[in-house]
């Protein structure tokens, strides 16, 4: 029974003697505490908590206990092409899966990225995702990614989506309905939004997709703001026919103008910014240095494994240090000069935690450690690094210091998925090679020369201009290398 390996789930779960970031509106620190797991829940918050018979006891002393972290929007079936897209932009992407080879992909395809990203989530403390699932081209994909989700002990929401047809058509379809009859059940495991984007055209295309969201009583996430693709004119369509509702998620929103985060703020949605895919893709400048001024909720999310980490610490730290150096910039093109940083490091734990547990409406049971809050947790401790410690500021530790391979413990629904370093009930062993058999099909399908080409896309010519400086031999390693 005390054998500490065996997370038998009805063992209580205390974590003892870590800091603790609650997650309240003070954002305090709460050193030298203990969490007590029972059930599902948290139980009890407090130092020197007795621990009940049979309970797995984890020393959390030196680390840092914090609520599991949330991702607002990740294409978890792309993680089966994991880091192929290093070098992309939008154009990339979009001629790649929109319009050549996304439609390639089979059921198992969708399968193996799913189940890949989900096991990567809870490894990196990522307790819940949105899977942005628009690789749905059929129902038998849709019920792939749910068992692919099923398979692994992490909290989900299934955002459906098609990018192979019109948004109206694909909801409108009867399968659709039967599906969602069929899979989203109301477990608390699996919640479901309905997942497209909204073209600007002035006919309003999307409005049957919206209409069928309202009858189900489902949230709609779209992809808002994004150079090139959607636009003003998409929320402004939204709002007069009445769409934009406190459940509605805009992901990056990124090239809005102040008329829409207006309309954005005034109706309550939220924004999930992608800051490592904005900075490199194009959507647009990540946009929380704009957001700040409107007040609207944020939650982070890291997009897709195509090309970026699938966690949450490098989410928090290029948002912060995006929206700093932005701030910096305009600050200097005035003359003027930044003495004190705006965003804080405690602010993106909280979008990081709380502000996704609010873009998906469950701020009432997830997002912070508090008494009787659902029990996904996160404890961060590396007593073998030389990063963990001194700590003394935990908010900018979690932000700039910590990384996935300190996620030493890891609960989600009050069970223990991670402890001292190790998964807990995953096969890593299956998920790869159904990985590496989805890798083999594109890559075959593709051929070789397509496969390196769409990998390794050209880079532009750069005219390297003369130095002026001609009193020095000194020639910089640009004109060098070329
Ligand atoms: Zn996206």
């Amino acid at each position: 029974m005390n054998d500490p390996t065996d997370f038998g789930p009805d063992r209580p779960v205390l974590l003892r003697g870590g800091t603790v970031l609650p997650m309240d509106d003070a954002h305090s620190v709460l050193p030298g505490t203990d969490v007590l797991v029972v059930g599902d829940r948290i139980a009890e918050v407090g130092p020197d908590l007795p621990a009940p018979d049979g309970a797995v006891v984890v020393d959390a002393t030196g680390g840092i206990v914090m609520p599991g972290m949330i991702d607002t929007h990740r294409h978890m079936w792309q993680t089966a092409m994991r880091g192929y897209g290093a070098d992309w932009t939008l154009t990339q992407y979009f001629v790649w899966y929109y319009l050549e080879y996304g439609k390639l992909w089979r059921p198992e395809d969708v399968h193996a990225g799913n189940l890949l990203a989900g096991i990567e989530a809870i490894d990196a403390g990522v307790t819940t995702v949105v899977d942005w699932s628009h690789g749905l081209r059929t129902v038998d994909h849709a019920d792939a990614a749910v068992d692919a989700l099923n398979a692994v002990p992490g909290r989900f929401v299934l955002a459906y989506g098609n990018i192979q047809a019109p948004p109206a058509e694909w909801t409108g379809a009867p399968e659709f309905r039967d599906f969602v009859r069929r899979r989203i059940t109301g477990d608390d495991m699996l919640g479901f939004q309905i997942a497209f984007d909204v073209t600007g055209d002035p006919a309003f295309p999307e409005k049957p997709a919206f209409e069928v969201a309202r009858e189900l009583g489902v949230p709609v996430t779209t992809h808002a703001g994004v150079w090139g693709a959607t636009s003003d004119d998409g929320i402004r369509l939204m709002h007069e026919h009445g769409f934009m509702t406190p459940e509605t998620v805009y992901v990056h929103a990124a090239s809005l103008s102040a008329d829409s985060y207006h309309r954005i703020a005034a109706t309550g949605g939220s924004i999930s910014v992608s800051t490592e895919s904005e900075q490199s893709a194009g959507q647009g400048y990540p946009p929380t240095w704009a957001i700040r001024a409107h007040d609207i909720p944020v939650s982070l999310s890291m997009d897709t494994s195509v090309w970026w980490s699938g966690d949450l610490f490098s989410a928090m730290r290029t948002t912060l240090g995006a929206d700093r150096s932005r701030e910096h910039m305009e600050a200097h093109a005035r003359g003027e000069t930044i003495t004190h940083c705006s965003l804080r490091a405690d602010q993106v734990v909280d979008w990081a935690t709380r502000g996704g547990a609010r873009a998906i409406g469950r701020s009432d049971d997830l997002g912070s450690i508090h008494v009787g809050k659902k029990a996904d947790i996160v404890l961060i401790k590396n007593d073998a690094s030389p990063v963990s410690f001194p700590l003394l500021n935990p908010y900018g530790h979690v932000a700039f210091q910590a990384q996935r391979g300190d996620v030493h413990t890891v609960l989600v629904n009050g069970r223990v998925v991670k402890h001292e370093h190790r998964l807990v009930g995953v096969d890593l062993v299956a998920a790869r090679s159904e990985v590496e058999r989805t890798v083999d099909y594109l890559r075959s399908t593709l051929g070789e020369e397509a496969w390196q080409k769409g990998m390794n896309p050209d880079v532009p010519e750069t005219k390297i201009l003369d130095n002026p400086y001609t009193y020095t031999d000194y020639h910089s390693a640009a004109t060098h290398s070329r």
